[in-house]
């Protein structure tokens, strides 16, 4: 039996696996702090998804198996002519929250460090990059505070964009007993939809969308006008309440003006205000309904704001909380693949960049941030990148724009995809292949939404020529010329060991991210390291529950900032033409663009094929009926997808999910609908929020 950590959401589920002759069990791990045994429905299929069908299994050069010495020659190759030619900066790594954190790691140092480009992003770009940014402004640093016994503990939780039931279900359940065992525990839904979460909530506040920092800045100044506000933490702990404290009776001042400009009840909204205001212990936690934004950055700190001015964070059951929606989000957020991170928490500072060039001992590195995810595409389209390698992600099928990503591939001068999956949207463009290691096969760590640290760990053979995404990267690292002392690593326990030591580096006692007492891991100590929460300077200790208890920030006065934040409506508004708000995101059942839990005709019979959820008023109004056809259109794209009408939508919104791609349904990837807006700050899109209209589907 091996103890392993659940490959889909950030939750991180501990998992054990045991392998018999030709099956595998899957079980929840009793012994992890996650879940403690539990489950989801997506946990419990693993094992329907582990068959070779559909892997890829040997290098490919133009869609023609080859060998690696000509895959990575290649590859090496061809990035040395285009730097040769037009500078590192025509070359970009596209990666993603799927990948080890030791994967990752080695992929940065190398753009990084090595190649001297900062143009390497990840998806969760896509997922969380709002609240990276707004924790930077609001505590100097990418920290979430609390854990996950936090939402046990509280007497509220308010979930702010965040279907937790179908998104992050084992923290769900957590909740939901947390709920049957003290009843005094108030649970709020904000959401423009009635999901499945909202079955357990006290009060669904079924907000307009796009406009939550009125709600947020409304809450803010309706503490201050009731006298809920604490002052001494303000004065003690905190710099910017009076301007922040401003801007919220600015924009906002009244219950009625707040209610209607979030199309909610008057009634709603002083009970939320009241419930919030009289309880201490209240947990906000938040995702992507607030993340995928125009304004996610001044949404999270719209919240962030409401709990630094009543002193209700470090402290058991009181905390802002972002979960993440990949199962190394957080990993990733951790060794800098965003673009405009450096590694281990590091920025584009000069003293953080001579420590890190020295403790790399490269030849250069990247002086400034690279591009976002949104960019990189559209510096292909311009010309600026002639290279991509995209690493265990499908951005045809869930980049916003997807036709203007097939475009940018398709006129690549070289795409490389190292992937476990033959057969994606995005593998269709590629030039080289590079077979990965798949979950079951590899070694390595995630992090969780609460900086907790789990291994994954091998229970299956490798199979064909795959190998680990940290031994390919390693591999053109080599054939680029780059030393070998730099990249000499024979195993994931090497890297974590270097990541480790970087990080007690860079802290000197002064940042959050540290895990350096587990820089001198045996190999076993790595094979058995048990979950750990970060940060924690011995390998005896099991990590920090929660952080900022002692009130010391990551600040340069060691101060929280609140921020003063103005609400702005979402970039593009519904129109005549385009009347309807598309919203989007996960079933219950689908992991991302269903390349594995599409596998299973277990999870694919919640849900067998892609829908639009819509209001049965707007049905009415455009005659269709349940099971009927229809064409979703922005103005980038069209969709055409089944009909489901359901009130648990508003009028005036519909509701299409995230996962099907060009494979599976050659008509319902929705991300071709999105257009490219993206937060100012966090370059997060906005696909929360696209004009679209609904139309009966005529056959051509
Ligand atoms: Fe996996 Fe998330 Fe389900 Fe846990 S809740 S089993 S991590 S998908």
């Amino acid at each position: 039996m091996v103890q392993t950590t659940c490959p889909y959401c950030g939750v991180g589920c501990g998992i054990t696996a045991e392998v018999n002759q030709h099956t595998v069990t899957i079980k929840g791990d009793k012994t992890h702090p996650a879940n403690f045994g539990r489950l989801c429905s997506k946990g419990a299929a693993l094992a329907d998804t582990l068959d070779l069908n559909d892997r890829l299994l040997y290098p490919e050069l133009h869609h023609q198996r080859v060998s690696w010495e000509t895959a990575l020659t290649k590859v090496a190759n061809e990035f040395k002519r285009i730097i040769r030619e037009h500078g590192a900066n025509a070359i970009a790594f596209y990666v993603s929250g799927q990948l080890l954190t030791e994967d990752y790691y080695v992929a940065n140092k190398l753009m990084k460090g090595f190649l001297g480009t900062a143009n390497i992003d990840t998806n969760s770009r896509l997922c969380m990059a709002s609240s990276v940014a707004g924790h930077k402004r609001a505590f100097g640093s990418d920290t979430v505070s609390g854990c996950y016994e936090d939402l046990e503990l509280a007497d509220l939780v308010v979930l702010v964009g965040s279907n937790l039931a179908w998104c992050h279900p084992v923290l769900y359940q957590r909740l939901a007993a947390a709920k049957e065992q003290r009843p005094r525990l108030k649970i709020v839904v904000i959401d423009p939809r009635y999901t499945a979460t909202s079955d357990i909530a006290d009060l669904h506040l079924p907000i307009r969308s796009g406009t939550d920092v009125w709600l947020f800045n409304g809450l803010l100044n309706f503490l201050r006008t009731h006298d809920h506000l604490d002052y001494e933490f303000l004065e003690a702990h905190t710099h910017g309440a009076g301007a922040a404290l401003k801007s919220a009776r600015e924009s906002a001042a009244t219950i009625p003006q707040i209610a209607q400009l979030c199309g909610l009840t008057e009634m709603d909204v002083a009970e939320f205000y009241r419930l919030f205001a009289k309880t201490d212990k209240t947990v906000t936690v938040y995702s992507q309904g607030v993340n995928q934004s125009s304004a996610g950055t001044d949404k999270v700190n719209s919240i962030i704001n409401c709990h630094l001015a009543t002193g209700r964070i470090g402290k058991p059951g009181a905390t802002p909380f972002s979960v993440t929606g990949q199962p190394n989000a957080m990993g990733g957020r951790e060794v800098g693949a965003l673009a405009n991170q450096l590694v281990a928490h590091l920025d584009f500072k000069p003293e953080h960049l001579a420590l890190v060039q020295q403790f790399w001992q490269s030849p250069v590195i990247a002086q400034q941030p690279g591009l976002k995810a949104v960019e990189l595409y559209d510096a292909i389209v311009a010309g600026q990148i002639k290279a991509i390698w995209i690493m265990a992600t499908n951005p045809v099928v869930s980049l916003p724009h997807a036709d203007k990503v097939k475009q940018a591939l398709g006129m690549c001068e070289l795409v490389v995809v190292s992937d476990c999956v033959r057969y994606t949207d995005t593998t269709e463009f590629a030039h080289v292949l590079l077979p990965a290691l798949a979950w079951g096969e590899k070694e390595g760590t995630v992090t969780n939404s609460e900086r907790r640290i789990s291994r994954q760990r091998a229970f299956l053979p490798v199979p064909g020529d795959a190998k680990p995404d940290w031994w390919i990267i390693t591999e053109v690292a080599r054939r680029l010329g780059f030393a070998e002392t730099a990249f000499a690593y024979q195993s994931s326990a090497d890297i974590f060991r270097e990541y480790a030591a970087l990080s007690g580096e860079q802290n000197k006692g002064t940042r959050d991210f540290d895990i350096s007492g587990l820089a001198n891991l045996s190999d076993a100590d790595y094979q058995r390291l048990s979950p750990v929460q970060w940060p924690l300077k011995s390998p005896t200790e099991v990590g920090t529950t929660r952080l900022f208890s002692d009130y010391q920030f990551f600040t340069a006065d060691n101060k929280a900032h609140l921020i003063a934040i103005m609400p702005r409506a979402p970039v593009h508004l519904p129109n005549r033409d385009y009347p309807f708000i598309l919203n989007t995101g996960r079933t219950r059942d689908q992991w991302h663009t269903m390349t594995r839990t599409g596998k299973s005709a277990r999870l694919l019979s919640h849900t067998s094929e892609s829908y639009v959820e819509i209001h049965p008023q707007d049905a009415g109004l455009l005659r269709i009926q349940v099971g009927d056809l229809v064409t979703v259109s922005s103005e980038l794209g069209q969709v055409v997808v089944r009909v489901k009408i359901s009130d648990h939508q508003q009028p005036g919104n519909v509701f299409i999910p995230m996962h099907w791609n060009g494979q599976n349904s050659s008509q319902a990837r929705v991300g071709a609908l999105i257009p490219p807006v993206t937060d100012p700050i966090s370059g997060q899109p906005e696909f929360k929020h696209t004009p679209v209209k609904v139309e009966r589907y005529q056959p051509a």
